[in-house]
């Protein structure tokens, strides 16, 4: 787009949409562009669906894995860097004259520096909504993996796992190496709270303690590749891009009230 067009864009009221994802490994079977390649292809497939809604901005490539360093091909950049760089993207944005601004998310150790950057934006623009969700959160997303998973629940589909080999198998077969592929879950202890997975269910409400990759994972995978297949990744990748589509309907007509001082 040129600018005359960018200009246009943002006088028609549309959703800045901002994919955000990371390089890091994969496991021995998917690429690491893997996160960035997933939820830039949700957000462009929605942007088709509803372009008079939403612009989709070039993806912020890298992201926070510190903790993955262990494995060869992860950029990990500091949670205070990317949060900075977040919130500098976002205010951009809002300098610009867009009202609200949507970060699409597909790496979860993002979540929490794009809830302050979101945070961080608002207060800087008031008058601007901003925020932040993860694809798999996305209720049909929940709903189809509970409905199509074979791996175990929990901890079957967390990373380089059934629903992410599922979703690049439907992007870019020819990228993914299945005979490669491992069940790779035993190495993290699952118990009450303390469970990892993306759209699954363990006991109790999951409290975060992510050590070091290499520590809970042989192979960079956390998960089961092995029943991952290629029209699991078509009905998801589509449940993602209904979820974003019906998330975006509902945020395209949220209002906010301004702010009160009830300083002395
Ligand atoms: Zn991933």
């Amino acid at each position: 787009m040129t600018w005359p067009e960018i200009k246009e864009v943002i006088k028609e009221e549309r959703i800045a949409v901002v994919p955000v994802a990371i390089i890091e490994e994969h496991g021995y079977h998917l690429p690491v562009d893997t996160d960035l390649v997933l939820v830039t292809e949700v957000c462009i497939r929605t942007g088709r669906k509803i372009p008079g809604d939403i612009v989709v901005i070039p993806p912020v490539n890298h992201g926070y894995a510190p903790h993955q360093m262990d494995f060869p091909g992860v950029i990990s950049i500091s949670g205070e860097t990317f949060t900075r760089y977040v919130t500098d993207v976002c205010t951009s944005l809002a300098h610009q004259g867009f009202k609200k601004i949507l970060l699409v998310n597909g790496h979860g150790s993002n979540v929490s520096f794009l809830q302050i950057a979101a945070r961080a934006t608002i207060l800087e623009y008031p008058e601007v909504m901003c925020v932040a969700i993860s694809y798999w959160d996305l209720q049909p997303v929940v709903d189809t993996a509970a409905r199509i998973r074979e791996s175990r629940n929990p901890g079957g589909m967390n990373h380089a796992c059934e629903l992410e080999t599922s979703m690049y198998l439907s992007i870019r077969e020819d990228l993914v190496q299945m005979d490669k592929a491992v069940r790779d879950l035993d190495r993290f202890t699952v118990s009450k709270y303390f469970w990892l997975d993306l759209v699954g269910q363990g006991e109790g409400r999951p409290v975060l303690m992510i050590p070091y990759w290499s520590s809970i994972s042989e192979t960079g995978t956390l998960g089961d590749p092995t029943t991952a297949t290629k029209e699991k990744g078509r009905q998801l990748l589509a449940a993602a891009v209904e979820g974003l589509t019906e998330f975006i309907g509902i945020f395209k007509h949220r209002t906010s009230r301004s702010r009160v001082s009830h300083l002395p």
